[in-house]
């Protein structure tokens, strides 16, 4: 198969980026159905085109959240696409680090979906908000990059596929705690993430491994590429990957078994996951748990919070490993 065949069959298989393990009509579920009155919306926070981020209360307890709502325009297939998001929220409720889904309006218009509040918004925004003012230091970055990986072992886990593993779907708390915050509908935030072929969905080519570019396959370990280059924008406060070249040229590039240049600065246990991230078969590259095993030799400050890597779960799996 030629080179432009291979990209013509992925074309074919990657039909668009929702995750197929969304698709399905989303269930009203009773136990997460919130009365429309209980929640107050207090002003919006972010709008994309078809979805709107707001700060809100849920009362009568007066718990500040953050309400997702779908804008007036948008259509029927952008609904049933924000309840599916929802849909997969539900199912990790105990997770630690991925943002907690409070409840849903799925009866009333306009839809909503109530979620834990994260003040500082998405952590590309937040570090690119860091450019001026104080970037995070070494020992702030590895905890950060420790949480996103420990978000990421629960899913891995929970044998869920993001497939959108970025830093703009990264969600940061006030106390800079960082949580696995999106599942399928950022694109309207950072269009210029994405990467539309045709009428064919937006693909997030940047931050996607070589084997999903060429034959479409996504899997934990393609996960682990994106999480590489989620440590690269890390490393340099949001700079986008390969910048100055086009998407096409990425593609090329990628499946040519290139990478991204390494920082000039970045705390240095990232540059051992960085490269390991990468390794071109997927096999080689690390678990999320082997990330967590590396991080945490550098790391002299504990999880804030509860983690997926402390849980039993999580140490009966690294007894396996070990
Ligand atoms: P959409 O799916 O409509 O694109 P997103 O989930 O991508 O909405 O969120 C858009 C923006 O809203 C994010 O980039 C982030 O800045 C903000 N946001 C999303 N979720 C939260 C949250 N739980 N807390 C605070 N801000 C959030």
């Amino acid at each position: 198969m030629t080179y432009k065949n291979k990209i013509k069959f992925s074309q074919n298989v990657l039909i668009a980026n929702v995750n197929p393990e969304y698709l399905g009509v989303p269930v009203v579920d009773e136990e997460w159905e919130l009365p429309r009155d209980k929640i107050q919306i207090i002003k919006e926070l972010k709008r994309g085109n078809f979805g709107v981020v707001c700060e809100g209360l849920l009362l009568p307890e007066e718990k500040r959240v953050a309400v997702k709502k779908v804008i007036e325009t948008a259509k029927d297939r952008d609904c049933l696409e924000f309840l599916n998001e929802a849909s997969v929220m539900k199912q990790f409720t105990s997770a630690y680090h991925v943002v907690k889904l409070i409840g849903i309006v799925s009866r009333e218009w306009p839809q909503l979906v109530v979620m834990e509040m994260m003040d500082f918004g998405d952590l590309k925004s937040y570090l690119r908000e860091c450019r001026n003012d104080n970037p995070p230091p070494p020992s702030q970055m590895l905890l950060m990059a420790a949480e996103i990986a420990d978000g990421m072992a629960y899913l891995e886990a929970s044998k869920f596929v993001h497939r959108d593993l970025a830093a703009r779907n990264c969600m940061v708390r006030e106390d800079l705690v960082v949580k696995i915050g999106d599942f399928g509908m950022t694109r309207d935030v950072y269009e210029t993430d994405y990467y539309r072929k045709g009428n064919r969905g937006l693909l997030p080519i940047r931050w996607m491994a070589p084997e999903s570019l060429n034959d479409g396959v996504f899997t934990s370990k393609s996960d682990v590429w994106s999480y590489g280059v989620v440590l690269w924008e890390m490393a340099t406060l949001a700079c986008q990957p390969y910048q100055g070249m086009s998407n096409e040229h990425v593609l090329t590039f990628v499946v040519s078994g290139n990478k991204l240049d390494l920082p000039p600065v970045y705390p240095k246990p990232f540059k051992t996951i960085m490269h390991s991230c990468w390794r071109w078969k997927a096999r080689f590259r690390p678990s999320f748990l082997q990330i967590l095993d590396e991080l945490a030799e550098h790391t002299t400050k504990g999880f804030r919070e509860v983690s997926y890597y402390d849980s039993p779960e999580g140490r009966a799996e690294r007894e396996l490993l070990a």
